[in-house]
């Protein structure tokens, strides 16, 4: 790095102008850091005699910056989006629809009896079962996908850029995943139900939730593990 300070002295000095600017640097232990840096050059009887180099650590409050955006939009437990994140998203996703026409599916889920399982195991193993589904959803999803845990066991997917069919599709194998494989407990099953909806020409973030949340409803009131949309 002693050629890089090297050659910025040597522009300051040249300049003849105090510089300042952000920077990361790796010390010779492979520490990373992130400073503040100004520079000003010291000039007596037209001749240059130095440089006065004032750099500033700012590593802490970049990570504490991090650390609060992620508190902000992650759920503690599961590592996924919250619900915060998920206002945000929908609000974003919603008018890229109505600006682009870049149609968009929102899938809704809950798990099946639930609190059977914190009464039967505990809430300890509950958390280990909400943990393990969103690892399990979160593998079967894209990376423009946007998964979000928006109540205790209530979680929503924004599908960009996908149809009806398609959503209904990936559902349906995340939901048969689960039941199959998702083996937290000796011998228990885990279930979930689910709605899928398109987004339609006049959708708001609310008409949108309410209607992929009575598919939700209906799915439960129609014998749970299983998956309503606005086709049945
Ligand atoms: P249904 O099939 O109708 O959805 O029934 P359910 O038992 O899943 O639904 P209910 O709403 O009655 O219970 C949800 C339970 O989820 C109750 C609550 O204690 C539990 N829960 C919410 N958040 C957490 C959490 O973070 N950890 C654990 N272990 N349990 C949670
Ligand atoms: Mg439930
Ligand atoms: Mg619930």
């Amino acid at each position: 790095m002693a050629t890089q300070f090297r050659n910025m002295d040597n522009i300051v000095l040249k300049n003849q102008k105090v510089s300042s600017h952000y920077e990361w640097v790796t010390y010779p232990n492979g520490e990373q850091a992130y400073l503040y840096t100004q520079k000003i050059p010291f000039i007596y009887n037209d001749k240059d005699i130095g440089i006065l180099c004032i750099s500033r650590d700012l590593t802490e409050l970049y990570n504490i910056q991090i650390e609060l955006r992620n508190q902000t939009y992650i759920d503690e437990l599961t590592k996924i989006n919250n619900r915060k994140s998920y206002n945000k998203r929908l609000a974003e996703i919603l008018s890229e629809f109505k600006r682009y026409k870049i149609e968009f599916s929102m899938v809704m889920f809950d798990i099946d009896d639930f609190k059977s399982i914190n009464d039967t195991y505990g809430h300890k193993v509950g958390d280990d079962v909400l943990i393990g589904l969103c690892k399990m959803v979160s593998s079967n999803i894209r990376k423009n996908d946007y998964f979000f845990r928006i109540g205790g066991e209530e979680f929503v997917i924004l599908l960009s850029n996908t149809n009806l069919s398609q959503a209904i599709l990936l559902s349906d194998k995340i939901r048969d995943e689960i039941e199959k494989k998702l083996n937290i407990i000796d011998g228990r099953v885990v279930t979930i139900s689910m709605g899928v909806a398109k987004v339609l020409e006049d959708d708001d973030e609310k008409s949108i939730f309410k209607r992929v949340d009575s598919y939700l409803y209906k799915a439960k009131r129609g014998g749970k593990n299983r998956l309503v949309s606005d086709l049945n």
